[in-house]
């Protein structure tokens, strides 16, 4: 089971970015694997944090998360960090929060891959797709294989963008470090500070001979399948994202996130409001008289349900449990079936002789009952 996101960062559901991005730094700190060698439950708590502060620091995720919990961020694979799996991805993913001060306090040098280390590319863009659902793929949850046109890593040069390997060479700027230390003089004093290797963009390595599939991007548009999947329960409008399964990166740059946007495809005879699913059932009028067995479409298949004698046009059935489920919980919706009595439109001269007749049976005048539910409070309760 997932932990809570407020809970593992300690902060409140209205906390700031700037008291997020403390309290996220606090935590990182505290189990960087650095400070916690061979320590795997710190590691653990050192990956969920990063999945946390991912997801809470990114407006979007952070109202999926806050309305559809764990569900509504659902990562591929084991969810930590945007794919990050090691501290270095995980630095290199939110070095601005740690900033050089902070490493080289903590953690010392770390080999020259300090905050961020090498920029490796460029990473690729979310992509956004849309996805039909039918009524029951909603109630059960599915997994759509879909067919996603984006970049992807080139084959040719795996994704260096180099033509073989001798063409990829190390900076010589840089080292290889993706950095230059430049020392300057102040009224202070020296002062020794760090950028990036502009020859190189922080890459450490230069191309001298680019691959000739991707013209040196390291990444050619193609397709990919993906599996998806998806929790029951989801809506309409709901979007869930999928951490790096967007566009590829430049030059072996992490990848983008596929969100993915829920629709759903109506049904023809169920209508869907929230958790609830109502059906409008028309019966005749004798056998709103004598009662009847009625079959009624719901979400997986058909249901009976009896239909007792002296049924009133305008009532509502409740089949318990037969709605939705919800995201992220074990609630479930009720389906609602609201009677209608058919009032035939077109009468034989027989017909016509036998209803007129009913007609001055007093048994035929309207009695509505004096704590009968006005028309209000039905609507009310069909969509409750
Ligand atoms: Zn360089
Ligand atoms: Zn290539």
């Amino acid at each position: 089971m997932n932990r809570d996101y407020y809970e593992i960062l300690g902060v409140s559901k209205n906390a700031s970015a700037d008291e997020l991005k403390k309290a996220y730094r606090k935590v990182a700190m505290q189990y960087h694997p650095d400070r916690n060698p061979g320590d795997k439950a710190a590691e653990e708590k050192f990956k969920e944090a990063a999945e946390a502060y991912e997801v809470l620091s990114d407006g979007e995720k952070k109202a999926q998360y806050d309305r559809f919990g764990h569900a509504g961020v659902k990562s591929n694979g084991r969810g930590s960090g945007g794919g990050a799996q090691t501290a270095e991805d995980i630095f290199s993913q939110f070095g601005d929060v740690f900033g050089e001060d902070i490493f080289g306090n903590f953690f010392g040098g770390r080999g020259g891959r300090t905050s961020g280390g090498r920029a490796r590319g460029v990473r690729g863009s979310n992509l956004r797709i849309k996805l039909k659902l039918t009524y029951s793929e909603i109630a059960e949850g599915v997994t759509k294989n879909i067919k996603v046109k984006k970049h992807v890593v080139c084959n040719t040069c795996s994704g260096s963008g180099a033509k073989d390997k001798s063409s990829m060479q190390t900076c010589g700027t840089c080292g290889g470090s993706g950095q230059v230390r430049k020392v300057t003089n102040t009224f202070l004093g020296q002062m020794q500070t760090v950028a990036t290797c502009s020859t190189c963009n922080g890459e450490g390595t230069t191309i001298t001979a680019k691959c000739g599939t991707c013209k040196g991007e390291g990444r050619v548009y193609g397709e990919e399948t993906v599996s998806i999947e998806i929790p029951a329960g989801v809506q309409e409008g709901m979007q869930l994202s999928m951490s790096g399964k967007g566009n590829a990166g430049e030059r072996g740059g992490s990848n983008g996130d596929l969100i993915i946007l829920i629709e759903e495809e109506p049904h023809e005879e169920l209508q869907r409001d929230g958790l609830n699913v109502a059906y409008d059932l028309y019966i005749s009028i004798p056998d709103a008289i004598f009662g009847t067995n009625a079959e009624v479409p719901t979400i997986d298949g058909r249901a009976k349900i009896k239909i007792p004698p002296g049924t009133q046009g305008g009532k509502i059935f409740r089949l318990k449990g037969k709605g939705f489920p919800a995201v992220n919980s074990y609630e479930k919706g009720d389906q609602l079936i609201h009677v209608n009595v058919w009032t035939p439109q077109h009468i034989s001269a027989e017909e016509k002789a036998m209803v007129e007749k009913l007609g001055n049976s007093s048994n035929f005048t309207p009695k509505p009952e004096k704590n009968e539910k006005s028309f209000f409070d039905k609507v009310r309760e069909m969509f409750s």
